[in-house]
């Protein structure tokens, strides 16, 4: 058995064996069949995962979930250009900033730690605005444990003419996004998350009309976040040419498609249904220990991590207690209330493995213990088994 704790961060997380061994194998070329094979596949699986329509384009980039943002907003947007931003955290707030250095009018739609504007507000919002040209929202704030509900946005936006774009980066494969159906514009995500890959990936799936949106912007994006120059590139891997602009992370190519493939032989539906329910069983296990969650209903909780309040009298050097105790888990991230919760992923290969679950929220419980709170590890531990045997 392995030494390392178990990772139960909110990303980078625990991998399938399959994964580790791919990662492991010797580097291929850019150009070698086998890696050809493996990047054709990958992108033609990735519409699958994405439930994207056959003719929206995927991209994957060495880079990571801001480098995916990074490009959205290189290609859709330029000086002067109105976006709405729906808030709901850090990542939120990120996408704001990027979309500044673009030279955007950044109009924020805000909602107070936990919550999320609902889609009413954004649609006044829209309104008293005019001419917004992207809507951007993230689909789980990693910083506060909040999940919206992108099909409304993303209607909305079809709606009224504007191009919406979703950071799935803590939620792809992990939880429900229908981009055809939806009229999505652009989801985009990362490797290390509900993928259950390594770090080091940028991906993304975009729709004709935000290709087109990128002719339509005022001059050229960085060369390197450029679609119309990627486009060239995966359009010959899915036809199994390879060709150069800037060396793939070949390894990582070749892990995406054997963790997609896993996906897919679960099938999505599946995949998603097994957050839903690992992330159901943990709040029973949660509950059972008296910790609160962050998100203020649990209709806005994530299926794919727990963001908790730390209880009265505890600080957060119950982090690296449960460190200790062999489960690496997370600290806060919003600068508003940074020390006053913690944050466990449960996500990917983790949700296909009840023991691992079984075990974080035992682990919490002991901590606790040791901290002096009065609270039954067993107990959580049967909660959760109870619900996700
Ligand atoms: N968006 C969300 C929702 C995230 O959770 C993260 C990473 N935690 C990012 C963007 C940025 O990803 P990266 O750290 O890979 O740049």
């Amino acid at each position: 058995m392995s030494e390392s704790p178990l990772l139960m961060i909110p990303g980078p997380v625990e991998v399938s064996p399959a994964v580790a061994a791919a990662m492991a194998s010797p580097p291929p070329s850019h150009l070698a069949p086998e890696l050809v094979e493996a990047f054709g596949s990958a992108l033609e699986n990735m519409r699958r995962v994405w439930r994207a329509a056959a003719d929206d384009q995927p991209f994957v980039l060495a880079g990571g979930g801001t480098a995916a943002m990074e490009m959205a907003a290189a290609n859709l947007v330029s000086e002067g250009d109105r976006v709405l931003v729906v808030g709901t955290g850090y990542f939120s707030d990120r996408m704001a900033i990027i979309l500044g250095r673009y030279g955007a009018q950044v109009l924020a739609v805000e909602a107070p730690v936990g919550d999320a504007p609902d889609g009413e507000r954004v649609r006044q919002a829209l309104g008293l605005y005019g001419d917004v040209r992207v809507l951007f929202a993230t689909h789980v704030d990693t910083s506060t444990g909040v999940r919206i509900d992108p099909a409304p946005l993303a209607r909305l936006a079809r709606e009224r003419g504007i191009l919406s774009v979703f950071d799935g980066v803590c939620a792809t494969g992990g939880e429900t996004f229908e981009m055809a159906e939806w009229g999505a514009d652009v989801y985009l995500s990362a490797s290390q998350k509900a993928l259950s890959l390594p770090a080091g990936l940028a991906l993304q799936v975009v729709s004709r009309r935000a290709l087109e949106g990128r002719r339509r912007r005022a001059g050229a994006p960085p060369l390197y976040f450029d679609w119309e120059v990627w486009r060239s590139i995966m359009e010959a891997y899915e036809e199994r040419r390879g060709r150069y602009f800037s060396t793939p992370a070949t390894n990582l190519v070749l892990a995406l498609d054997v963790g997609l493939r896993e996906i897919l032989e679960e099938g999505i539906e599946e995949r998603v249904a097994k957050h839903q329910r690992a992330s159901v069983a943990l709040r029973a296990g949660w509950r059972e220990l008296g910790l609160a969650p962050v998100p203020v209903r649990p209709d806005l909780a994530a299926h794919t991590l727990s963001a908790l309040n730390l209880p009265e009298g505890v600080d957060k050097s119950l982090v690296a207690a449960i460190g200790r105790l062999g489960v690496s888990v997370a600290g806060g991230l919003h600068p508003e209330i940074a020390d006053r919760y913690f944050r466990v992923g449960h996500m990917g290969y983790s949700v296909t493995r009840p023991d691992w679950l079984a075990r974080v929220v035992e682990t919490v419980g002991e901590a606790l213990v040791e901290k002096g709170v009065e609270v039954d590890p067993q107990a959580a531990r049967r909660a959760v088994e109870g619900l996700f045997p």
